[in-house]
């Protein structure tokens, strides 16, 4: 293998292999940037040193002739004792890692070179100031000697001296604390500091080699999710001097605003310092206009090399440069970080220039940063008093007062306050609570628990698992961080970064919220300068664009019609999934216990005849809603326990009662049915098609709804599409009878209405023997929509309700999980899966329509994979419709 490659060699699309600094430093070179000779050692010896425990032979040979060939180039030897090379040796991964490997400046000074470099430099205090530097550096990072012992002993000869600062230590006293860092190293590391240049030099590879493995390295690695055995490069780069006076200096700069994305140049210069001084902050840095008043020249010379790289790049860049003595060197660019609202900007405006395409712009925004701009945020510059930080599991900014059931939440909500509903966890019986609610915070639970799931879909903002809190609902108590909280005590949730804070905290709008939700004007009247304009019109533009490229169209999970309706606002081409069992709580709740409590025939056919005007009003509303777009309105699918009371509960009222001898005949039946109807593994039990069939009655009850829905609404003029779905199937024969009855019940209410009602028919894949039998079950079915949540749960072998909680955080620390998988799609499993129920889909209906609805479905990287499985749509929750419909463009493209 080639181990170094020169600058002049590589290029910016290699960073896999020289890293993304080294990869950026060859760019420029090619393209004729003032960049100082150098070369960088590849990723791919980094990863020979990580297997082997050393670096392999023949690069000691590759860097001696890449360091004789820039002696040759600028006629200087490194460690001369006159006119000294001396090289930086930096780290440079092909993802940014800042501050997490290390950086050794000036190898090559020694006793020796040091007179030297005073000499040729003319400043015998910069080059002993740059001696005592490296030893500190080289002593730090490659010896791995405590810093302190060098920060200290520093201090110690400045107090001595009566020096203020660094800079007002003289020649001398450098000299001698370069002798007492020398006795430093002689101590800590039991060895001289190493003379000769060349070990110095090989001993800094192998030190930043090292560094890739430190644990805040390796720790920094899984908070990104960057993979381990990448390795990193190693840049070997001149040195140039910003300290050789006041002609001399070092900056930072930006082709445009990071911030606004205006074009123009923002940067900051510091005369007279080297790079670390910079960030050290020591002094004030001055701006590039003021550059311009101190020497021209330079100035009209980085302008042109910044055009140079916006022209070149076509991207927002980044740079680091120095000037030594009136001569300008670039040592770093990158295609520069940004805020999300300046992303949209940027791209807009290179469309503008002519320098990118409308494809690329849309490839250069994220839904992630979309999602960041819809969100109301805290004001960043308010005062805040942390709590604690646990899940961000609903995104938003919410403040208000403590409530910790229904009832508390309803008083206060209706005397006008905002309320934030704090719970151990939720379930279907707080969801009064949780939709008047500005937010929900929960001490237990992860992603994808029920407070979780339920809070994105209505876009309420949540913040779930947040264990440091004790609710105490029997105290009326919230204990957390040492403090004890009330029901009426203001708390604040912020649900993009997981913070809970106490008290009030102010919040802003977002005027692109209003864009997606009201249109146009809307989102441009609700801004309030220049700059938000030119954002909400960004996003529309790139919006708009995804619209027209993307393949996969984007459906909404919408149990009513106001959920619909929020949906189609914000560009939902339809209804992926409409959960019916969510309209059975509540007050309806009541139905379904009397429709498990009859005995014999006649008494269920009472109950569900109960239920029909219900269900049939709810499908009006929804059809009505969703007029002219396809509706899919999955049959009921709950673990049927979460409609009946607790076990425990009634066991120990029914015991009570006993006692008492005032029983209620009714308890007992019920107890009695809850006891035979109790599972261990309510998940994995009496579900979805498995309760169709069970009960009879119940699935023909909602089909029927459906149908006659439908015709009451093509009896008013209107143009209602609905799609039944079918879940939990596993077998064809499960969707095989379910499709017999309601063909039967469509084609009987149809005829009663004088008229024909093709209604599709299709099912649910979230089973792994659904996905493998697919071809099978495809038979029976007009679609597929997978439901990836259950498919994960059922894959893994992971409870979505419990793992989260349980071991989630152990697994990531310990890299069996880079993300939760119920977050985001597990492409290697249950994506195998996902691929195998299309391909099987397909090979026996060429033409079946799939899409997915899980929470996946609104999940930037998964929608991605659904694109390239082949899915026709994802289905998702209202409020990530626009970001399924950004991602799904940017996966077209
Ligand atoms: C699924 O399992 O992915 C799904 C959409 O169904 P539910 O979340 O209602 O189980
Ligand atoms: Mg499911």
């Amino acid at each position: 293998a080639k181990y170094v490659y020169r600058f002049s060699e590589g290029d910016k699309d290699q960073k896999d292999l020289l890293g993304g600094k080294g990869a950026n430093l060859a760019e420029m070179t090619k393209i004729g940037l003032p960049v100082p000779p150098g070369f960088t050692i590849t990723t791919e010896a980094c990863r020979a040193y990580m297997r082997d425990g050393q670096v392999p032979p023949e690069l000691r040979v590759e860097v001696t002739m890449a360091m004789r060939e820039i002696e040759d180039t600028i006629g200087r030897r490194h460690g001369d004792f006159h006119e000294p090379l001396l090289v930086s040796v930096r780290s440079g991964a092909k993802f940014s890692m800042p501050g997490m490997m290390e950086t050794v400046l000036n190898v090559g000074l020694n006793d020796a070179s040091v007179k030297g470099l005073a000499e040729f430099s003319g400043d015998e205090r910069f080059a002993w100031d740059s001696y005592r530097r490296l030893i500190q550096m080289f002593g730090k990072t490659v010896l791995e000697i405590d810093g302190e012992r060098f920060a200290s002993a520093l201090e110690a000869k400045k107090k001595e001296v009566g020096a203020a600062t660094d800079v007002d230590l003289t020649a001398e006293d450098l000299k001698d604390l370069v002798e007492s860092f020398k006795q430093i190293v002689r101590e800590e590391s039991g060895r001289e500091f190493p003379q000769h240049p060349r070990e110095q030099l090989d001993m800094a590879i192998e030190a930043v080699f090292g560094s890739w493995n430190t644990e805040r390295a390796r720790l920094y690695r899984r908070r990104e999710r960057i993979p381990n055995d990448l390795g990193t490069a190693v840049n070997v780069v001149t040195m140039v001097f910003g300290n050789l006076g006041e002609t001399s200096g070092t900056g930072v700069a930006f082709t445009r605003d990071p911030s606004t994305g205006h074009s123009g140049v923002y940067g900051d210069y510091l005369p007279n310092a080297q790079g670390e001084d910079v960030v050290a902050g020591i002094r004030n840095t001055l701006t590039l206009a003021e550059l311009e008043g101190l020497d021209p020249k330079s100035y009209a010379e980085l302008m042109q090399a910044m055009r140079r790289l916006e022209t070149h790049y076509r991207d927002l860049c980044d740079i680091e440069f120095t000037i030594e003595r009136g001569k300008l060197w670039l040592l770093q660019t990158r295609v520069g970080k940004r805020t999300a609202g300046a992303a949209f900007r940027v791209a807009t405006q290179l469309v503008d220039e002519n320098l990118i395409t409308m494809d690329e712009a849309i490839s250069r925004v994220s839904g992630a940063q979309l999602t960041q701009l819809l969100f109301p945020q805290f004001d960043g510059e308010a005062d805040r008093k942390l709590l604690t930080r646990a899940m961000a599991a609903s995104p938003g900014a919410a403040v208000g007062e403590i409530v910790l059931d229904n009832a508390q939440a309803l008083t206060r909500t209706q005397a006008g306050a905002n309320v934030i509903l704090v719970r151990r966890e939720t379930n279907p019986d707080d969801l009064q609570g949780m939709i008047v609610a500005a937010g929900v915070l929960t001490s237990r639970g992860g992603k994808t628990s029920h407070a979780a799931v339920v809070a994105r879909g209505m876009g309420t903002t949540a913040v779930v698992g947040a264990e440091e809190i004790d609710v105490d609902v029997v105290a009326q108590e919230v204990r957390v961080a040492g403090q004890v909280l009330h029901p009426g005590d203001v708390i604040a949730l912020d649900g993009t970064t997981g913070e809970v804070f106490l008290g009030e905290v102010p919040v802003v709008d977002s005027p692109v919220m209003r864009y997606i939700a009201e249109g146009l004007d809307a989102g441009l009247a609700a801004s309030e300068d220049d700059a938000t304009r030119e954002l909400v019109l960004a996003v529309d533009r790139i919006l708009t664009h995804a619209d027209s490229v993307r393949r996969m169209q984007v459906r909404a999970n919408a149990d009513t019609a106001e959920d619909g309706r929020r949906a189609r606002e914000r560009g939902a081409q339809g209804v992926g999934l409409c959960r019916t069992e969510h309209q059975f709580l509540g007050e309806r709740r009541t139905y379904i216990e009397h429709l498990v409590l009859a005995e014999g025939g006649e008494a269920r056919e009472a109950a569900l005849a109960e239920l029909l005007p219900l269900q049939r009003k709810d499908f009006v509303d929804l059809l009505e809603a969703m007029d002219g777009l396809p509706t899919t309105i999955r049959l009921i699918d709950p673990p049927l326990h979460e409609f009946l009371p607790d076990l425990t509960e009634l066991a120990v009222k029914v015991a009570v009662a006993k006692e008492q001898g005032k029983v209620e005949e009714r308890d007992v039946k019920l107890l009695a049915a809850v006891q035979r109807m109790h599972e261990q593994n309510p998940m994995l039990g009496l579900r979805g098609v498995r309760l169709g069939l069970k009960v009879p009655g119940l699935f023909a009850l909602q089909i029927r709804a459906i149908a006659e829905a439908t015709v009451e609404l093509r009896r008013a003029g209107k143009d209602p599409r609905p799609e039944i779905m079918v879940p939990l199937v596993g077998s064809v024969r499960e969707l095989q009878i379910v499709r017999e009855e309601a063909e039967g019940i469509l084609a009987e209410v149809g005829a009663a209405a004088g008229t024909t009602l093709d209604v599709p028919i299709g099912c649910m894949i979230e089973l792994p023997r659904a996905a493998l039998t697919a071809h099978r079950i495809a038979e029976e079915a007009d679609f597929f929509s997978f439901g990836t949540n259950d498919l994960t749960q059922t894959t893994w072998g992971f409870s979505r309700d419990d793992v989260e909680g349980a071991f989630f955080a152990d697994y990531l620390e310990n890299g069996v999980l880079t993300i939760s998988p119920f977050e985001t799609l597990d492409g290697d499993g249950v994506g195998a899966l996902v691929r195998a129920g299309v391909e099987g889909g397909r090979s026996t209906k060429p033409h079946l329509h799939m899409g997915v609805c899980g929470e996946h479905g609104g999940d930037p990287e998964s929608i991605h994979f659904f694109h390239n499985a082949g899915l026709d749509y994802v289905s998702c929750s209202p409020f990530r419709v626009p970001i399924a419909r950004l991602e799904a463009g940017r996966a077209a493209v």
